[in-house]
């Protein structure tokens, strides 16, 4: 039996991003470097692919700096820690490496230069996000308050509001956060912007990619974690754009039901899913369709970040 065609629009910049792949490289040295365990505080990046396979290398990842034995070396996250852990880990002896993507430490320093100022910062990013929870602990409480919505920032009755300075979060929806920093703008004319827009490459690229093939495609899959924010907000732009669009996390979660009616599919992967996990959907698809595939290049990334000092001697 013939199978059916099917058009696959490939996004690209898509997946990995500067920020996860010296994160996973900082894991996988470690564990070269001082041998396993090596222990990970948080998931080093949001993926589970990623984490079980830094973990089937000799990873042990732990919510807590307190579950981390004595005497063996800990990485931080991708996506940044309050300044109180590294502190911790230091009066405990522990060697710690630091995998905060540096898109993510210039935030904190922007922060804490804006607190030295006397400026109080709206931070617009989403509650619980373990790099919104470490751009907080940069700063003492009290220092900055957490914008999610623009119906929030009209809410806001800041005590000085010609006092004000923004940041955001680094993986946020490009759109969504236009309309916030408008309220903000048009509500407190002297807050004070950042340098450069927060929001990192990697984000603004993924979601311009998206948004290039978007009404092209009667459906858009997003290869990624449902705690990956970069990922969800790709899923959101392409349904701003009125296309159909679902998260996958692995091949085997795909519904066929999803590809009812469908001639042509968009497909992208969030900062932290590898491209294995695409090529692994791609086969899946294959098993049922014809496929045509046309990559569709936005832009071509090259940025790479140097890794911890003391891993380059390794
Ligand atoms: Fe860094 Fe952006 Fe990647 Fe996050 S998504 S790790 S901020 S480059």
């Amino acid at each position: 039996m013939t199978k059916p065609a099917l058009t696959l629009l490939i996004a690209a910049p898509r997946g990995f991003c500067a920020g996860v792949d010296r994160a996973i490289r900082i894991v996988e040295l470690a564990i070269e470097r001082y041998g396993a365990p090596v222990y990970v505080r948080h998931e080093i990046v949001h993926n589970k692919f990623v984490v079980e396979s830094l973990k089937a290398k000799g990873a042990v990842f732990v919510k807590e700096l307190d579950q981390v034995p004595d005497g063996v070396p800990v990485v931080f996250s991708a996506h940044g820690v309050p300044k109180v852990v590294p502190a911790a880990a230091a009066e405990r002896g522990l060697s710690y490496l630091d995998a905060t993507c540096p898109l993510v430490s210039k935030v904190h320093r922007q922060a804490e230069r804006l607190v030295a100022a006397g400026k109080h910062i709206l931070f617009v990013g989403h509650a619980g996000h373990p790099e919104v929870i470490g751009t907080f602990g940069q700063v003492p409480p009290g220092a900055m308050t957490l914008i999610e919505s623009a119906e929030e920032a009209e809410r806001l009755a800041p005590a000085d509001p010609a006092n004000l300075a923004f940041l955001t979060q680094t993986t946020l929806s490009v759109d969504d956060t236009a309309e916030i920093l408008a309220v903000f703008e048009r509500r407190f004319p002297d807050i004070v912007a950042p340098r450069a827009d927060d929001i990192c490459y990697a984000t603004s690229n993924r979601q311009a990619a998206v948004k290039a093939i978007a009404r092209e495609c009667d459906l858009m899959l997003v290869v990624g974690a449902p705690n990956s924010s970069n990922s969800v907000r790709l899923v959101e732009v392409a349904a701003r754009e009125g296309t159909a669009a679902r998260l996958v996390e692995r091949a085997q979660c795909l519904d066929w039901a999803w590809l009812d009616g469908v001639k042509t599919v968009g497909l992208t992967a969030g900062a932290s899913a590898p491209e294995l996990l695409v090529r692994e959907l791609i086969d899946l698809l294959a098993t049922r369709y014809a496929i045509t595939e046309r990559e569709v290049v936005t832009t071509v990334e090259d940025l790479a970040f140097k890794l911890p000092r003391e891993l380059q001697a390794a």
